[in-house]
């Protein structure tokens, strides 16, 4: 991460400086921008909202209170984007939290248990000693039944990984006779926390990627939130780096659509608001979902672009709860493991900005939340009410003796609610979905790729918004500079055929 920041920096001038037109302003977007601006370019980020960050996005309700997109979480197997904080030299905005992970206990109602890493133990012994020494989640019979089908990935590392992609985590662990409790306890809560869907539908390497960064690094799964709201604390910073180094970001510019000349390549964009865009280089950081519909029509036969046909964002359901007195007491997230709760956190605790000594505010993820995630509710199409009252019924497990009709006095009353719906969050990443994220060169010759979604060895999070945009940046600054660039990703023979035979809608 650091050595393709630095090479932004140290190869800043050679070659011509572009005037790059960037379609999106969430973090993919910003990432690439500040990087083509570190290496002298001039880019322009049009972003459609009136706020930045995309997916990380927050605004303010009336009484000031900051409604989030999302609970976001940073975790030291994030280097690229350890990376930008430092650069930007805003590292104390990072509020770490002690190395442990935290789980409801689901037979107990109200208690919970750590898996807990201890400071001077390096990886991967850490993560074998904190499952080692819990002892309430797994039996040892069951631990020592889950280590051998995992230990390919330590020996043959990626390569295993990437051949896990055609399989859920559910057939991987039948066909490997790893026990059902190990689903039950495990795989539950982290396959809605990576990409808010049940490990029947997610693919086994989105696990083992995780699993493999958590091993190799140390501190990969000490977590952190940040101090305060992300357009503030986070986007702000990025913008004014951007501006500062020639570049521009525009907030309310909506692209309508991508102008092309014969040659097929880009001649302009074409904004909602009937202005044009001319630039040198042009790059697409907007979802998968937005990416396809904007797809001009002369591109679609190209299966470059029908890769895309392939992939599709996964729903999910972000709520706020504000509480009239203090909860118990965690300063970090939490593994709900109840059926409709993915993880939480108290943010009256556990960041700066949303501080309060007297009363809690939880956020709180939703997943799955709709068939389309694998639930069996489309709570998308239900009223907010309906959500916060069936996310209060969970509750009831997790805060016995706080929420609950059930308590004298009726227990903690609900001050306010928000619930955000997020109908298309990150790629689904499904079985046999990784060999269709494209690479950010294109076949297009002034035209690139960013996102989350794009290829790169992470995610779709926060890291692997930041990498795709970095990456994307890159295939911009190699050509200016008359560089060999990476090149095109490998596309599946079927897409060719798929994209001879594409009828446009
Ligand atoms: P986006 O953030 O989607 O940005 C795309 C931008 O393009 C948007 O700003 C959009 O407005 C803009 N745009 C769209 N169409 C147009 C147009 N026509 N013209 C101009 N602009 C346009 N990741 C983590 O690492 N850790 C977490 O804990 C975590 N939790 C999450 C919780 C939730 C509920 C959600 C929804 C996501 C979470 N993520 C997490 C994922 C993370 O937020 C995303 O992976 C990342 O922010 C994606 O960034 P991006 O720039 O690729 O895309």
């Amino acid at each position: 991460a650091q050595a393709l920041s630095r090479k932004f920096v140290e190869t800043k001038g050679q070659g011509t400086q572009k005037t790059v037109a960037i379609i999106g302003g969430g973090l993919s977007g910003l990432a690439c921008a500040k990087y083509l601006a570190d290496n002298g370019h001039k880019p322009l980020v049009l972003e459609a909202r009136d706020t930045l960050g995309g997916k990380v996005s927050a605004w303010q309700d009336e009484d000031g209170d900051w409604i989030e997109t999302g609970l976001h979480i940073f975790f030291g197997a994030y280097p690229n984007m350890m990376n930008i904080f430092s650069e930007l030299d805003i590292e104390d905005r990072l509020q770490w939290k002690r190395h442990q992970m935290i789980f409801a206990m689901q037979e107990f109602p109200g208690e919970f248990t750590t898996f807990d890493f201890f400071e001077g133990v390096p990886a991967p012994l850490n993560f074998a000693l904190s499952i080692l020494m819990n002892q309430k989640m797994l039996t040892m019979p069951e631990k020592l039944q889950t280590a051998p089908p995992l230990l390919p990935m330590l020996i043959e590392g990626q390569n295993f990984i990437n051949k896990q992609d055609d399989i859920s985590v559910l057939q991987f662990m039948k066909e490997n006779g790893m026990p059902d409790r190990i689903n039950e306890e495990v795989f539950i809560s982290m396959a809605k926390a990576l990409d808010f869907i049940d490990p029947d539908k997610l693919s086994m390497t989105v696990v083992l990627t995780a699993m493999n960064r958590f091993l190799n690094e140390t501190d990969g799964l000490q977590m952190a939130f940040l101090d305060g709201n992300q357009p503030d604390r986070l986007c702000a910073p990025m913008k004014e780096h951007i501006e500062m180094h020639g570049g521009e970001v525009r907030l309310n510019s909506p692209l309508d659509k991508i102008v092309l000349n014969e040659d097929g390549s880009v001649k302009h964009l074409l904004m909602r608001g009937g202005e044009t865009i001319v630039a040198d280089e042009y790059i697409s950081s907007v979802p998968c979902d937005i990416m396809r519909r904007l797809v001009p029509k002369e591109w679609p036969t190209m299966p470059f672009f029908r890769q895309i046909d392939g992939l599709e964002g996964v729903p999910v359901i972000n709520i706020h709860l504000w509480f009239d007195r203090k909860l118990i007491n965690v300063d970090h997230l939490c593994f709900s493991r109840s059926p409709l709760l993915s993880v939480y956190a108290d943010m009256s605790t556990c960041c700066k900005e949303y501080w309060d000594d007297e009363r809690s505010t939880l956020q709180l993820v939703f997943a799955p939340c709709s068939p389309l995630a694998g639930g069996k509710v489309d709570w998308l199409k239900r009223t907010d009410t309906e959500i916060v009252q069936a996310t209060l019924e969970e509750l009831e497990r997790i805060f016995p003796t706080e929420i609950g009709p059930h308590l004298e006095g009726g227990g903690a009353k609900l001050r306010k609610s928000a619930v955000v719906r997020v109908p298309r969050s990150v790629y689904a990443a499904i079985p046999g979905r990784n060999r269709y994220r494209p690479s950010q060169e294109t076949p297009i010759k002034n035209f690139t790729l960013a996102g989350d979604w794009t290829s790169q060895k992470f995610l779709g999070s926060m890291e692997g918004a930041i990498l795709g945009g970095k990456l994307a940046a890159e295939v911009v600054s190699d050509r200016a500079a008359g560089r060999e660039t990476k090149g095109l990703k490998e596309i599946e023979p079927h897409v060719y055929d798929d994209a001879e035979n594409f009828v446009a809608k």
